[in-house]
């Protein structure tokens, strides 16, 4: 019988580790030894660092947005469907509805769920661009924004993408400056701890740009409530901060599944060894991208170079060897400093980064990266 390989979740990690994998056991799965299952609640799949864009109007929402089947490679079978639950002992996926995926290994790619009513008032109170509906949102109310107070604060830790709450902030700087409206508007960045970012060496020369762009800086907040009819945002700390508009990151936790299978920790993070990205105390269980609890930026980079050493683990325990692949932490994410300037953060868990000086050449990368996204890391083209 055919060794069956599934891979939960049609994101960024799940697609491109999927047709990595079949690639490594090409001739396996023309054989029919093997056989590659993608299991994806909705078949479509979000190319979510285009949310962003959107906000900004540098992409339009449908170009971030893509037919799963279309990424996948043709001998791989999508299975729509959401997962309810997985039965690691009987090496089986429950899904709703009843329909049972079997396994021999497994690959979980299932990302984050972002929570914002775990933030009283933020539902109603702010704006966000951490799901392709409130991107578009934040653009019109940035149309009908005329000048005032704008915070950008950050509801909860760990999120998504770490850098995107400071890109936000020098977008925005920017796109006030090109409507003539910076002289009549204020901006204040709040973040859950002492600093502006997570890593020194990045927060550092980020203060330093928010000082030069005249950003106001309030760490460390803890965002506790937001009253939407006062139009205030506070922090456990204490300080109540105004706002005639709000762009706030809401908290995140793991899928709901997780959970449900006994499989993560209090978040629904997956707990994973951070070098062999397996499932703590499974065999046959690896994990990638934002579903892992690794303390490392939950980013779509991080899935890409994670995707690498699953499929490696993941091919050699189909061919029956051991699997010695080692993630060694890498990530690369470019940092937006303005509408058309950019730096970038190249680490891993040796080595922190050191982002060079801005520029519009490092901008003009990240264009390309995102235009050729779809068929270089989805694809696994490259
Ligand atoms: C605004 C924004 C900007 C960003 N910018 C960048 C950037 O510039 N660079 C960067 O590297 N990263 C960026 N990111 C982060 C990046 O998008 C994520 O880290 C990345 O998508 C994680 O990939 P993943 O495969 O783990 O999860 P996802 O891409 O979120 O995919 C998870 C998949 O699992 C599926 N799924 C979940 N639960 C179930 C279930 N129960 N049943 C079936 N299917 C399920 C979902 O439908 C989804 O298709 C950004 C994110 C946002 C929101």
């Amino acid at each position: 019988m055919a060794k069956r390989v599934v891979v939960v979740g049609g994101g960024i990690g799940g697609t491109t580790v999927a047709n990595r994998i079949r690639r490594a056991l090409e001739s396996e799965v023309a054989g029919g030894q093997v056989q590659i299952q993608l299991v994806d609640r909705e078949g479509i799949h979000a190319y979510q660092p285009g949310y962003l864009m959107v906000v900004f109007e540098k992409m339009r929402p449908e170009e971030t947005r893509r037919d799963e089947s279309q990424l996948l490679h043709r001998s791989i079978q999508l299975v729509k469907g959401e997962v309810e639950k997985i039965d690691s002992t009987a090496n089986q996926i429950v899904l709703k509805g009843g329909k049972l995926v079997p396994y021999d290994v497994l690959v979980i790619a299932s990302g984050s769920v972002i929570h914002p009513e775990l933030i009283p008032g933020f539902p109603e109170g702010a704006h966000s661009f951490y799901d392709l509906s409130n991107a578009i949102k934040l653009r019109s109310a940035l149309h009908a924004f005329q000048g005032g107070r704008i915070v950008v604060s950050v509801a909860g830790m760990p999120y998504k993408c770490p850098v995107a709450p400071l890109e936000v902030t020098f977008m925005l700087d920017d796109y006030l400056r090109s409507r003539g409206l910076r002289e009549k508007s204020e901006i204040h960045y709040t973040y859950p701890i002492p600093k502006v970012f997570g890593i020194d060496t990045v927060a550092q020369p980020m203060q330093r740009l928010m000082g030069e762009r005249g950003v106001s800086v309030h760490v460390p907040f803890n965002v506790d409530k937001i009253d939407p009819a006062a139009k205030t945002i506070s922090a456990v700390e204490g300080e109540a901060l105004p706002y005639d508009l709000l762009i706030a990151i809401p908290p995140h936790r793991g899928a709901d599944f997780v959970g449900a299978s006994g499989l993560g920790d209090k978040g629904n993070w997956i707990p994973t060894d951070k070098f062999s990205l397996r499932a703590e105390g499974k065999e046959n269980v690896f994990v990638l991208g934002d579903a892992t609890n690794i303390p490392i930026s939950k980013a779509g980079s991080t899935a890409d170079y994670e995707a690498e050493v699953v499929t490696q683990n993941v091919a050699a325990l189909a061919r029956g060897e051991s699997p010695t692949a080692r993630y060694e932490g890498r990530v690369y994410c470019w940092i937006m400093t303005g509408l058309a300037q950019a730096t970038y953060i190249k680490f891993d868990y040796l080595h922190p980064p050191h982002p060079p000086t801005p520029s519009f050449a490092h901008y003009w990368n990240k264009v390309i990266y995102n235009r050729t996204y779809w068929d270089l890391t989805a694809r696994a083209l490259f």
